[in-house]
């Protein structure tokens, strides 16, 4: 079976409603069966909104079925015939999991949402009837008891470890009573963030900035413009210059709208997307979610749901997170607080009259960047077209590290136009997987960026990966070419990081296979590939005009890598904003959970002190979906985390000659190919022959010379 560590929980119950699908007969329900394109790529030309829920049930009927086998047979328990028939286990349900939950972020309708809506609260349960199955239970209990005797080879006992872990955290040893409690626990928050996410997405959308005067938009390119208009002619709104709304509390459009009021606009439509009292508010919802968890961590033995959740990761407490995160507060708004003088010094030449606000931070920010380091995106955009920046950059860099190779299948079926589908092949030349990028915005797409797989590699299952990036880059009007900024090429080289950590899977078992690691890993892989995006032989390859092919000057290059480190303050402040809100969040105790979302988010930042106007958190409570939606609930500080083994990481790298194939090879065989197979911590002291150093991290970040104090 395989477990999600992201956002998409598995999971499952038998069927409420029997067989609708015997109804509609003679078209065979996709997911009944393996699929026969390659890889079992999903057959997105075969799929229908209708065969969701009845392949859903079946697959969750099946999977029941296949663990009542185990727990009745005769024989006593063995590691093959309890936790590897486990592993064979769910194969429908994962075929249909994978595919429903990848659309549904990425692809939705209001038919899916309300199959989502259906069946969030099931798999849930199913996930609980498995977890919870006492006669199960005591068969993995009885394994773990005599590991030591078993003679299992290293992968196999680590799996046994985290079997057993896991039904330990899912409530195996609580009485009857306490795992009925929890069960509808389970339920009610699944149901919960399922309406919490359907909420937002309405909410972001309804939030796009609609203006009729192109007078209001000064400052935008021809091509924005156009996007602009086009994005208003989606909505049926003709002549209508719609601005839609990105996930984060700052938005991109703010970088280049002149107007003053626009900006100040967008920015409370940005913030108040979800907080108006209507239909869309999350606010309600959010408040009995942390209550929920509250009392599940309770239950479970744990103080809060931050110490439950924290238990199982490489930062193994709260309290190492939050040391973390606050030791670095004090220099990053006093490097935030740098920044906004500058800019306020800027508005005051300029004879603005006015003192700097939230929103105007992106637009000043970007004036400065131009003055002082004399920078333009709209210059700078024009060297990275998307294509180029995937084929010369993101996949040259992988071929430079790792000796993979890439070609474009246009006969694999795909779920949107817009979807394309490259078949990877290993140094030697060897197909080894499939990789799908879906990249540009469309309203029925989340917000941000991330990375899944449609098939997990698996030794067992004789499978390979197929895995895929989503993106929300500004789609060009038909004709024009996506030119991408240079905050874009790098979330496309954090999403293939993710995505090389599961086509380079080389384990036995699903369960261990690929991402499935702690959060606070998970995003090592990711970010450790951003550092190539700079590196300049890479740089050089892809980063050309879109028009003439000339490689981008080397001022402009200078330029870009001396602003570098401009605007750390603000994004580390932001982030940490917003990573403390959820540390808070999810700190709370049983007793003390239901609180005012906007009272309790004001008091935490004061608490933090991160309370600084002027860098509001980059997700505010009320739209912070990696948390109340997403699979990062008590583990937003996961990227800062992750952060310090990037730059550790890379300088490694630096120490041992750089960008070689021999340094790729070692980080493929020691890192990215061993998915679960060990403990984060031992892995990665294994690899870098030491624990991580904060050290990396600072200097990157221009943080050190500023870094007046260490909290504790
Ligand atoms: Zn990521």
């Amino acid at each position: 079976m395989t477990i999600a560590f992201t956002a998409h929980a598995q999971a499952a119950q038998k069927p409420a409603e029997p067989a609708k699908a015997a109804e509609t007969a003679t078209a065979v329900n996709p997911f009944l069966a393996a699929s026969t394109l390659q890889y079992q790529a999903p057959p997105f030309d075969k799929i229908h909104d209708s065969d969701y829920a009845p392949a859903f049930d079946e697959g969750m009927k099946q999977q029941l079925a296949e663990v009542d086998k185990i727990t009745d047979q005769a024989d006593a328990p063995t590691f093959d015939n309890t936790i590897v028939a486990m592993e064979k286990t769910g194969a429908t349900l994962t075929r249909v999991s994978k595919v429903f939950f990848a659309l549904a972020q990425a692809n939705t309708n209001d038919n899916m949402q309300k199959i989502q809506e259906e069946f969030a609260p099931k798999l849930a349960a199913h996930q609980d009837a498995i977890f919870l199955n006492a006669k199960l239970y005591a068969r993995v209990k009885k394994l773990y008891d005599s590991r030591e005797s078993l003679g299992a080879d290293p992968e196999s006992r680590r799996l046994l470890d985290r079997y057993h872990l896991a039904f330990v955290r899912a409530g195996a040893e609580l009485s009857a009573a306490d795992q009925a409690k929890l069960k509808e626990l389970n339920k009610e928050e699944s149901s919960l963030s399922t309406a919490f996410q359907q909420k937002l997405l309405a909410a972001t959308k309804g939030g796009a900035l609609v203006l009729g005067d192109k007078a209001q938009l000064a400052g935008f390119s021809d091509g924005d413009l156009a996007a602009a208009l086009e994005a208003g002619k989606g909505r049926k709104l003709d002549g209508k210059y719609v601005v839609a709304l990105q996930n984060t509390t700052q938005q991109p459009a703010q970088e280049s709208l002149t107007d003053r009021a626009t900006r100040e606009k967008l920015f409370k439509a940005s913030i108040d997307r979800a907080e108006h009292g209507d239909a869309n508010d999350t606010r309600a919802t959010i408040q009995r979610l942390a209550e929920l968890r509250a009392q599940k961590a309770k239950l479970l033995g744990f103080k809060t749901y931050a110490d439950y959740s924290l238990a199982d990761q490489m930062a193994k407490t709260p309290d190492n997170a939050i040391k973390l995160m606050t030791g670095i507060v004090p220099a990053a708004v006093a490097k935030a607080k740098d920044e906004a003088a500058g800019m306020q010094k800027l508005v005051d030449a300029q004879k603005g009259g006015f003192k700097l606000a939230p929103w105007d931070w992106q637009f000043y920010s970007e004036q400065v960047k131009k003055k002082d380091y004399d920078l333009d995106q709209n210059e700078i955009k024009q060297y990275f077209e998307i294509d180029n920046v995937l084929q010369n950059g993101v996949f040259f860099a992988a071929n430079k590290l790792y000796g993979i190779t890439f070609k474009e299948r246009k006969d694999i079926p795909v779920y949107q136009p817009d979807v394309r589908v490259f078949e990877v092949f290993d140094a030697d030349g060897k197909s080894m997987a499939f990789f799908y990028a879906d990249y540009f915005k469309r309203d029925n797409k989340s917000g941000g960026a991330w990375m899944d797989s449609f098939v997990d590699q698996s030794g067992l299952l004789a499978t390979k990966p197929v895995v895929f990036n989503v993106c929300n880059f500004v789609k060009p009007a038909p004709g024009q070419p996506a030119l991408i900024s240079h905050d874009d090429v790098i979330t496309m080289f954090h999403e293939f990081g993710h995505a090389l950590h599961g086509l380079f899977s080389n384990v036995k078992y699903p369960y261990l296979a690929g991402t499935n690691v702690p959060r606070d890993f998970v995003e090592f892989p990711s970010q450790f590939n951003e550092h190539w995006a700079d590196e300049p032989s890479v740089f050089a390859n892809y980063a050309k005009h879109y028009k003439t092919g000339a490689p981008m000057p080397e001022e402009l290059l200078a330029k870009i890598k001396r602003a570098g480190t401009y605007g750390q303050g603000f994004a580390t402040t932001e982030y940490l904003g917003a990573a403390l809100l959820d540390q808070a969040w999810h700190s709370l105790p049983a007793s003390a959970a239901k609180q005012d979302a906007d009272k309790f988010e004001a008091a935490s930042l004061k608490r933090y002190q991160v309370d600084y106007t002027l860098v509001p958190p980059r997700y505010r409570t009320s739209y912070f979906a990696h948390i109340w939606g997403g699979g990062y609930s008590a583990g937003y500080y996961a990227y800062l985390w992750t952060a310090v083994l990037r730059d550790d990481a890379y300088y490694w790298f630096k120490e041992h000659g750089g960008m070689t194939r021999e340094n790729g090879q070692r980080f493929r065989e020691m890192v990215l190919s061993r998915g679960g197979t060990q403990e984060t911590d031992a892995l990665y002291r294994a690899w870098r022959g030491r624990d991580p150093s904060v050290e990396p991290l600072l200097e990157v970040r221009g943080l050190k010379a500023t870094k007046t104090a260490e909290s504790k």
